[in-house]
């Protein structure tokens, strides 16, 4: 069982440059936390401060009400993961996972008990006479996640683990992961800068940029309901798309001269926030946008003409990119077709999915209806 605290927490390093600022977060016992966001945005800055590899500046951490910001890394009960592997070269995989147990001082029989179990779970039981240098890299990896398990800290912390395993290697040990901690259930936080992990991941996500919190949420809000234009960017691939638009009183938004409807839910967000005929930024999923050859049936009042600029085949689905109001726009084909590139083609935009956001702060507009139904969401995702 661990709950942990992270209170107003700053981080100024000593040359007087502000990694972390402001940060939040309540953390539930088995949640498994992801930091997500750019290279330098503060995430290992965070959780090495977690661990107490690093001074917190100013705020306080608390693990399980206990304030611990003063407290040894030794004794705060954490096991840690790093993208390096660090194990001992002369040690064999066994001795590698026992060594945090026989430094406790712990009986034999529990030791081999424990180490035999991690080793089943990870898949290493015929590698234990093994040496490091012996192994693949998945392999030393299991065994670096095989320690922390060993080890049963009350806190697992896991600095881009599988960053440094190859792409198949790396989806198949996310797998085993996610599996752990169902199994275990240890409170853990994660750090990356892969969206794709955090999303597949993550009970709650913490998304950061320069240091700043951009949003904390379960994977499918930060998906649906993302904070601001970053967010939206940020997480998923292709990313958003982010349209600068106008919508009339008549209920129509204009793109390169083409009218497209407004769904009504998100004409309300444009009525309660008083936007009829301001500039606005339009964000919508490549998914939610469809692509029909001009033959093709489609809602004329959703549609417009464009031309097809490019196009990649990714297997499943296919990537159409268009040029609107001077930027470039992706679709998602659900299937794979083979497009001529300049060809007309007609776009439909399903705006029910859509965002609107400000030209200023980049901040997602909301209505009342939209903050109830997120409301909703959060209290389901807590239960
Ligand atoms: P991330 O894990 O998101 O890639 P880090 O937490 O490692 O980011 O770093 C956040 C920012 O703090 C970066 O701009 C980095 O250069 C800076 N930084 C990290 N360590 C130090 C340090 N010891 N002294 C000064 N700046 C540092």
């Amino acid at each position: 069982m661990a709950t942990l605290k992270l209170k107003d927490i700053n981080k100024i390093y000593p040359n007087g440059y502000q990694a972390v600022y402001d940060f939040n977060l309540d953390i539930e016992d088995k949640d498994f936390i992801v930091l997500v966001g750019p290279s330098g945005c503060g995430k290992s800055t965070t959780l090495r401060m977690i661990a107490g590899l690093e001074n917190i500046s100013s705020g306080e951490l608390y693990i399980d009400d206990e304030l611990v910001n003063e407290k040894d890394p030794k004794d705060r009960d954490i096991s840690m993961v790093f993208q390096s592997y660090a194990l001992y070269p002369h040690m064999t995989v066994f001795d590698n996972l026992s060594y945090g147990l026989k430094i406790k001082k712990a009986p034999i029989r529990e030791i081999e008990e424990k180490v035999v179990k991690a080793a089943k779970s990870l898949d290493l039981l015929d590698l234990l006479d093994r040496k490091p240098a012996e192994l693949s890299g998945g392999q030393r990896q299991r065994v670096a996640l095989g320690r922390a398990m060993v080890k049963e800290a009350r806190v697992f912390l896991m600095d881009e683990p599988l960053s440094n395993l190859d792409a198949k290697l790396r989806v198949q040990t996310r797998g085993e992961l996610i599996k752990l901690h169902e199994e275990l259930g240890n409170t853990t936080v994660y750090v990356t800068h892969d969206q794709v992990e955090a999303m597949t991941m993550a009970t709650k996500m913490v998304v950061m940029s320069n240091g700043y919190v951009e949003q904390i949420g379960s994977p499918e809000i930060i998906y649906n309901y993302p904070n601001n234009v970053f967010v939206g960017a940020f997480i998923g691939t292709p990313p958003m798309n982010f349209i600068n638009t106008v919508v009339s009183k008549d209920g129509y938004l204009t793109i390169d001269g083409s009218k497209i409807k407004v769904d009504e839910n998100k004409l309300d967000i444009i009525k309660e926030n008083d936007l009829f005929d301001k500039p606005v930024i339009l964000g919508v999923r490549p998914e939610d946008i469809h692509v029909d050859n001009i033959r093709g049936e489609s809602d004329e009042e959703v549609a417009m003409n464009s031309k097809v600029v490019f196009y990649e085949i990714l297997g499943a689905d296919t990537n159409v990119f268009f040029n609107l109001e001077g930027k470039e726009v992706i679709s998602k084909v659900e299937d794979t077709r083979d497009f001529t590139i300049g060809s007309d083609v007609k776009i439909c935009f399903d705006l029910s999915k859509a965002h609107f956001f400000d030209v200023e702060t980049t901040n997602r507009y909301t209505s009342k209806k939209e903050d109830k139904a997120l409301a909703d969401l959060i209290s389901i995702s807590r239960k």
